[in-house]
């Protein structure tokens, strides 16, 4: 799956379906796509009901789909090497789900569905994605949101963008088993091209705002480190299970409702230091959304790298979720000039951004290659993060 400019999913609709058809026998009913993401700021916020601010990548996963009447659902990705997936629509249990390997995540949302309340009487899929599966830009959510999006309009089940996130978020937490929030979910179902989507987590409200970096001369670049380290499936579960604790401590539903002015006194109330480490992130990770938002309404741009370096900080030192190679990323982006950076997502590996003068890119991109060569790390995958449009039918 290349990473850099992929083709746009309009031009692989036809190939997607062609193959559905040599596999399945027949034309598929129809063709979506979902795409990846990378958050701009607001980082382990989305499981405490706080702000996020992801934008769509060009990266993409399509699917051709169509119905089936007899409780089937078959489902075949070109990216696996494996062959056709079937599966019984009944039968599907949440505790069976991890053991499903990829299937997981397209079965998952019809299992989501039905528990919803809706009649899924089956389905054929088949699926060629150009998200990077494991490098932090959520090729899962796309997969999710693809499959969630195809079987609500094949269905005609009148779910919203918003009420389809929720379903791949149930899938992806109840059926494979990963407690993440809804941020992916929303930013592949929700976004629009040259824009980021301001998100509420609480109630899922959505704020558009135009990002159009190119007209100010400015470039935000993706470094993927193509490093995953497996510390991060269980610390992820823990940070959540610290910011929780915070809440507990606090006397607060969430620590969305602990304010940034109040900050100090809160942590003054908590001994835990983990605990008061976690707080302090989500409370001013959330105040960071907050000025980042602040400076792009007053056509401020650039004043955001500043606040994206200290939401690295904030994950690396308290958090405690960056490595070696997103910190090398960050580090040396900067030293070489660039506005700010930051690791995106859960961290561990994946993937870093950088905010740079649209003239610098090349020197950046090329001190963070040298800094990864001298240090003997694998070349990490460096393209441009375009603002794309969220999920949509094809054909
Ligand atoms: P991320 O979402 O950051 O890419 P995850 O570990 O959450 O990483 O999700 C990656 C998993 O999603 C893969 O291991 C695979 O099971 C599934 N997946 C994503 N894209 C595809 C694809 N094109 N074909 C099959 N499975 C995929
Ligand atoms: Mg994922």
């Amino acid at each position: 799956m290349p990473a850099d400019a992929p083709a746009p999913p309009e031009e692989r609709a036809r190939a997607v379906a062609e193959g559905f058809t040599r596999l399945y026998g027949a034309e598929p009913e129809g063709v979506w796509a979902a795409p990846g993401r990378v958050n701009l700021i607001g980082e382990y916020t989305d499981f405490n009901d706080g702000f996020v601010m992801p934008l769509a990548l060009p990266h993409t996963a399509v699917a051709a789909v169509s119905r089936r009447t007899d409780g089937r659902l078959r489902v075949h990705s070109a990216d696996t090497g494996e062959g056709v997936v079937t599966l019984e629509v009944a039968e599907l249990r949440p505790e069976r789900g991890g053991a499903g390997g990829w299937a997981a995540y397209p079965a998952g949302v019809v299992w989501a569905l039905r528990e919803a309340g809706h009649e899924i009487t089956g389905a054929d899929l088949h699926l060629a994605s150009t998200v990077p599966t494991g490098a932090g830009l959520s090729s899962s959510a796309a997969l999710e949101t693809v499959v969630a999006l195809a079987l609500n309009e094949l269905y005609g089940l009148g779910r919203s963008r918003p009420e389809l996130a929720r379903i791949g978020q149930r899938a992806e937490n109840a059926f494979v088993g990963v407690p993440c929030g809804v941020m992916d979910q929303m930013a592949s179902a929700c976004a629009a091209e040259g824009h980021l989507l301001h998100l509420d987590t609480r109630n899922l409200s959505l704020r558009q705002v135009p990002f159009d970096l190119a007209a100010r001369g400015l470039a935000l670049l993706v470094v993927d480190t193509r490093v995953k380290h497996a510390l991060g499936d269980g610390a992820y579960a823990e940070r959540r299970a610290g910011c929780e604790a915070g809440a507990r401590a606090l006397g607060v539903n969430t620590l969305r409702e602990v304010e940034y002015a109040r900050l100090p006194e809160a942590l003054d109330r908590l001994d835990d230091p983990t605990v008061r480490a976690c707080v302090r992130h989500v409370v001013s990770d959330n105040e960071r959304v907050r000025r980042t938002i602040a400076l792009l309404d007053a056509g401020d741009a650039r004043a955001v790298g500043p606040v994206l370096t200290e939401g690295h900080a904030s994950l690396r030192d308290d958090l405690r979720v960056s490595c070696p190679e997103l910190d090398l990323v960050v580090a040396t982006a900067v030293e070489a000039g660039a506005l700010g950076a930051r690791m995106t997502g859960g961290g561990f590996g994946g993937s870093a951004i950088v905010l740079v003068e649209a003239g610098d890119t090349a020197a950046v991109t090329k001190a963070v290659e040298d800094a990864f060569a001298t240090a003997g790390h694998t070349a990490p995958r460096v393209f441009p993060a375009v603002p794309s449009a969220g999920a949509r039918r094809l054909e």
